[in-house]
């Protein structure tokens, strides 16, 4: 059985969900190109807790809308995949075999990090998802950690999917000024370090992007959105490497740059 990529995805503003955009286009692409794997596991910038780490493992999760302040459309969306028990019970069992404290939860839904992605990539909804949270205390190094302890599922065709932004500064984001405005200087210049490090699956410099990146106060104001990336590039194995999804920003400050490992 070949190996299931890793995919990391920006998921912008929640209303991408219903706009007619070619980041939506390219996830689908991407979805229906690749052999239908038989779960997928996500970690989202929206799912964040203290203590061990929490693993969905509801069997049907619900649709969780968590933002404020967007056209009614947006609440009634549903993304009703079904859960996968028995698999959220094996990533518990496999990050705390890599010694990283870890628990199920069953009652926990999809956040609009996952679920908002999930609907581009499988609109069938017919791939079971699972959510790994990210610790609140935690560091690239530990993403990469979760990422590593979840490595083997990916030759048993379970997905590894993070979902956030590469840059993601809402406080710079301008709303008025439209989604084609031009691009930050300091958000370009970002992005091109980024994508630099990632070709060459420069690990080490990307965990230490605060003190080498350019910018990076600015590109990541907070971690959780960039974070996810350090799962997918610790699920990577020897030789593996990165292709190019989607490249692109919206309203100047927010990348959407999506990218496959594999
Ligand atoms: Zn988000």
């Amino acid at each position: 059985m070949p190996r299931t990529p890793a995919l990391f995805v920006s998921h912008g503003s929640p209303m991408i969900a219903i706009e007619d955009d070619p980041w939506g286009h390219a996830l689908r692409d991407f979805g229906s190109r690749l052999p239908r794997p038989r779960a997928a596991v996500v970690v989202s910038g929206h799912f964040e807790a203290p203590g061990p780490v929490r693993v969905t493992a509801a069997a049907r999760p619900g649709t969780i809308h968590d933002f404020g302040g967007f056209p009614e459309e947006l609440y009634r969306l549903r993304y009703p995949a079904p859960g996968d028990p028995e698999l959220a019970r094996r990533a518990v069992e496999l990050l705390e075999t890599a010694g990283i404290p870890a628990v199920p939860d069953s009652d926990r839904g999809f956040d609009h990090g996952a679920w908002v992605p999930l609907r581009f990539l499988f609109p069938d909804a017919d791939v079971p998802v699972i959510e790994v949270s990210q610790p609140s205390d935690r560091s690239p190094r530990r993403m990469m950690e979760i990422g590593a302890a979840l490595s083997s599922l990916r030759d048993e065709a379970v997905m590894v999917v993070g979902t956030g932004g590469v840059v993601h500064n809402l406080r710079r984001f301008d709303p008025g000024a439209g989604p084609d405005v031009s691009v930050a200087e300091w958000a370009k210049e970002f992005e091109s370090w980024f994508v630099e490090k990632l070709d060459a699956m420069d690990v080490e410099a990307l965990a230490d992007y605060r003190r080498r990146a350019p910018h990076a106060a600015l590109a990541v104001p907070t971690p959780e959105h960039f974070d996810p990336v350090f799962a997918v590039l610790g699920s990577a194995g020897p030789g593996e490497r990165a292709t190019t999804v989607y490249e692109g920003f919206r309203y100047g400050t927010i990348s959407m740059r999506s990218f496959a490992v594999g």
